[in-house]
């Protein structure tokens, strides 16, 4: 095989690293093609989460590696943001089948947002970085948004995360709910809390989306359209 195999290729079953993604499909993201839009950007992770649960990983040259390794050195221009959650499954590059330079990550457990610090980030990753889609994002199984769930009361500092958690799930009917409804909540809360970020989405230069990663398949719902 002569093609170099990105970030998320590396996770997947040897036997798929053969396999380039279909030609035709839409590309992983590379610098200076920015897409123009929020809609774009969304779809971007879309075909590239496709490409990952199909083990169709997209198989850079060495080439196109070395011209993005070069020009990430001066300068980044990730085209959205993840808030995901801290969990070792959920990480955002391998599942959305993208290089570093990409997107710009924050991730806390239970994917929350409320530290300014935390939500600073988000702000950055859209004021200064120019990314044009902020995606929170959750995942099945989750154990910051089950211990919310059973009302759980683990202290010290896990106990902010619990706290956070517990006001957007208090209706919610089973844990697969839950972890929907923290995602809409932390959605709002952000709206909520920062003034920044809703000026961009009600600009239209920014969407703030929700989704949904299942451990199992690998697929991601995503919760706007
Ligand atoms: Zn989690």
């Amino acid at each position: 095989m002569k093609g170099i195999v990105g970030l998320a290729g590396a996770a997947l079953l040897a036997p798929a690293l053969a396999t380039p993604a279909a030609a035709g499909e839409t590309s992983p993201m590379k610098p200076g093609q920015p897409p123009k839009t929020p809609d774009e950007a969304l779809e971007l992770l879309r075909a590239g989460n496709r490409r990952f649960h199909e083990r169709k990983p997209y198989v850079r040259s060495t080439d196109e590696i070395e011209r993005l390794w070069t020009e990430l050195a001066s300068g980044q221009a990730p085209f959205a943001i993840i808030l995901g959650c801290s969990d070792s499954r959920l990480s955002p590059e391998i599942i959305f089948d993208q290089f570093f330079g990409s997107l710009f990550v924050v991730r806390e457990a239970g994917n929350v947002a409320v530290s300014p610090t935390n939500i600073g980030s988000l702000e950055f990753g859209q004021a200064v970085l120019g990314a044009k889609l902020l995606l929170v994002f959750g995942h099945s199984s989750c154990g910051a948004v089950t211990a919310a769930f059973d009302r759980a009361q683990p202290g010290g500092n896990i106990q902010a995360i619990v706290d956070a958690i517990a006001p957007f799930i208090a209706t919610a009917a089973t844990l697969d709910d839950a972890i929907v409804a923290n995602v809409r909540g932390v959605q709002a809360q952000i709206r909520q809390r920062s003034a920044l970020l809703r000026a961009a989405e009600d600009a239209g230069n920014l969407k703030i989306a929700g989704a949904v990663y299942d451990i199992r398949s690998g697929v991601v719902t995503f919760l706007d359209a």
